[in-house]
């Protein structure tokens, strides 16, 4: 034996007489517990991996209507794990691609009800509800009271600015029919 085997000896011989707790956790990591214990840790956290990247799959699919920028959300979910998930919850689209689409469509929705109030059934050319015939394409908008001229609506049975009652073609119809 050489010096080098000798020092060696001596300290091996002298960590396993004491009774040092430090002992009592080493033999602790080498134990089978352990092992199981480590097994399902790991387990746990990479199913909690893959459930936190499928999240951010489904919610950016919802949010993001770009295919490259969705592919970037979904990578940014796998990695770094967890990490990722959350700094995706930062920087995600605020609104539903759904709610977005119906916001759009309620307000094409509305100016279209606002346009047919201010244009030309037959040529769309802008015009005022008190205008009686277009003015660009001569289509008769409305009838004029036959006292007072006024433009009455299609549904009004009498004039509300001079009381005539209002004759309809297909009231006269009927009377002489
Ligand atoms: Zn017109
Ligand atoms: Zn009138």
């Amino acid at each position: 034996m050489n010096r080098a085997s000798i020092l060696f000896a001596q300290t091996t011989t002298t960590t396993e007489d004491t009774s040092d707790p430090l002992d009592f956790v080493g033999d602790f990591f080498d134990s089978e517990e352990w092992l199981v214990i480590r097994n399902v840790t790991l387990f746990f956290l990479v199913v909690f991996w893959l459930a936190s990247a499928y999240w951010v799959y489904k919610d950016a699919r919802r949010r993001i209507d770009d295919p490259w920028l969705l592919a970037m959300a979904v990578a940014l979910g796998v990695f770094p794990p967890f990490v990722g998930p959350l700094l995706y919850m930062f920087f995600r689209p605020p609104e539903y691609v759904e709610d977005v689409r119906e916001r759009e469509l309620e307000i094409k929705a509305m100016e279209e009800t606002l346009d047919v109030s201010e244009r030309c059934p037959v040529c769309r050319a802008a015009i005022e509800s008190t205008f009686l015939a277009c003015p660009v394409c001569t289509t008769k908008l409305k009838d004029s009271c036959r006292r007072c001229k006024a433009p009455l609506e299609p549904l009004w049975q009498m004039c509300p600015f001079c009381e005539t009652p209002v004759e309809s073609p297909r009231a006269v119809e009927n009377l002489s029919g």
